[in-house]
């Protein structure tokens, strides 16, 4: 099976963790990469498997170095995507979720033209915010800020490929696989597949 890269993103409250956590039990060939970020880790958070926690020193030279394949300044905060594991995962055959912002996901967008783009829309603004406050880990202006970048990000959804509303987590969830699933079909993608059926008829 051929590797399919994609991006998924949605406002911080919209359930991406836990969707992709059910995902990722279901489905062996969806694999997700773990980012590298400079923000403060959450205390439920484990450093390696969550993100990569590092210093903004450690961050800057990875860039430098070319080691990434995105990465966005987002709330203060670097997060990018470290290149080496995706090629890894996406050449074995893996569907490769990238857990990105907008600006991240437009940059993909520009560099890797075929990858296929997922937008996790919550159901309503309010069920945003009640999720924001019940995870009780951030202060109020903290959750404030989160809630106006929020709306600018649902903006960007008419963007994506893909919009994908977390109702239920199981809705979203098969939602998505029926996304990976078509993806990994199109003729374009199995252009080996067709000459090779063609090369022994
Ligand atoms: P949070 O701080 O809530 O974990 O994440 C904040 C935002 O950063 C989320 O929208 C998340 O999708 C995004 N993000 C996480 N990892 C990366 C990454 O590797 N690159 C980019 N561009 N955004 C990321």
């Amino acid at each position: 099976m051929s590797g399919l890269l994609v991006t998924f993103s949605g406002p911080s409250g919209s359930g991406k963790d836990t969707v992709l956590d059910v995902l990722l039990k279901k489905n062996n060939n969806i694999k997700v990469s773990i980012s590298m970020t400079t923000r403060e880790k959450r205390e439920y958070e484990v450093d390696g498997t969550h993100y990569y926690f590092v210093d903004r020193e450690y961050f800057e030279k990875n860039i430098k170095e070319n080691k990434m394949l995105e990465y966005a300044e987002y709330n203060g905060n670097y997060y990018g995507t470290p290149q080496a594991p995706v090629d890894e995962m996406i050449n074995a055959g893996n569907a490769v979720i990238l857990e990105i912002e907008v600006q991240g996901a437009e940059k993909i967008k520009e560099k890797c033209p075929d990858v296929v783009s997922i937008f996790l829309m919550p159901p309503s603004m309010n069920v945003l915010e009640s999720r924001l406050r019940g995870r009780g880990s951030e202060d109020e202006d903290t959750i404030n800020h989160r809630l106006v970048i929020a709306r600018e990000e649902i903006r960007k959804a008419y963007d994506y490929d893909y919009v994908v509303v977390n109702d239920t987590i199981e809705n979203a969830v098969e939602s998505i696989e029926t996304i990976i699933n078509a993806e990994r079909l199109k003729s374009s993608r199995n252009k080996n597949l067709i000459s090779e059926v063609i090369r022994n008829v």
